[in-house]
């Protein structure tokens, strides 16, 4: 079976956002780059097929040249080789075209994504994909089984779980419960001297241009300071509702 698994690189969770100061785009200036957590949750299952059942694991990121650590991060995991779609990626569409460019030129069996980026948090990249290339689609996928051209996945629907069986070739944004957190893999010193000579194959971008444009970023208003009230001081509580907050 071979497995592509797509990586977004993404922002580390602790990071301070900032947009440029013209408010066009995100400020990457000091910003850690990291694996987007839930395409960690499907890598670490496409390792699971690959220790268990023989897979060949794929991982693709669209992104310019800034992104390769994070792609050498997923080879010390355990990924065989990895492709860079040289492009900076600029919206969901176009990023969904550039990756079923590079499945139409290969042959792959399962795909192998997050349910969402965590950076501009589109949720759309699986299923466009999906759509252009007519393939089976589970998403917020919780479990997945495979046995040889037929798959089970468990899905997260609203206030319970659901389960499909369909054939591969298939699509799966992944999620928490495709594996559960204790079952990360975390790259120990013998993958990440091994990444260094696995193949990283950069591919030149088709153009697939972007169907949305940015035109400004800006971040929430600050939080306001908050004022504690006694919880036995109901009058300076009023007070404050009337003269100050005047909602009262
Ligand atoms: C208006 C706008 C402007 C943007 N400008 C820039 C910019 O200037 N520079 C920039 O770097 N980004 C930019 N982006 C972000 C870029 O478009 C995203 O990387 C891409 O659109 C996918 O993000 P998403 O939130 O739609 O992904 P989602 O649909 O939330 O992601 C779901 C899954 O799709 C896969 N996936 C997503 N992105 C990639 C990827 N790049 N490679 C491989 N797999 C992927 C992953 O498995 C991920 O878990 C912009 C986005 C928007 C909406």
């Amino acid at each position: 079976m071979n497995i592509l698994v797509c990586i977004s690189s993404v922002p580390d969770t602790t990071s301070k956002i900032n947009f440029t100061a013209d408010g066009k785009a995100f400020d990457k200036n000091g910003i850690q780059f990291v694996i987007n957590p839930y395409d960690e949750f499907s890598l670490t299952r496409a390792i699971w097929f690959q220790e268990k059942q023989g897979a060949t694991v794929t991982v693709l990121t669209v992104g310019d040249a800034s992104v390769e650590p994070v792609m050498r991060k997923a080879l010390a995991i355990g990924a065989n080789d990895a492709i860079r779609v040289d492009t900076e990626p600029h919206d969901s569409y176009s990023t969904a075209k550039e990756i079923a460019k590079v499945i139409a030129e290969n042959q792959y069996d399962l795909i192998l994504m997050g349910r969402e980026s965590i950076d501009y948090n589109g949720n759309a990249v699986p299923a466009m994909l999906a759509a252009e290339l007519g393939w089976s689609f589970v998403n917020n996928c919780i479990g997945l089984e495979v046995e040889e051209d037929q798959a089970t996945a468990v899905s997260e629907i609203d206030g319970g779980k659901e389960t499909v069986k369909f054939k591969l070739p298939a699509i799966i944004a992944g999620q928490k419960g495709i594996v559960e957190e204790k079952d990360l893999k975390i790259p120990n010193m013998r993958g990440i001297m091994q990444a260094r000579s696995k193949p990283l194959n950069v591919v030149e971008a088709s153009g697939a241009e972007a169907q949305v444009k940015a035109d400004e970023f800006e971040k929430p208003e600050p939080r306001s300071s908050v004022t504690l009230v006694d919880k036995d001081n109901v009058e300076e509580l009023v007070r404050l509702l009337h003269e100050e907050a005047k909602v009262i």
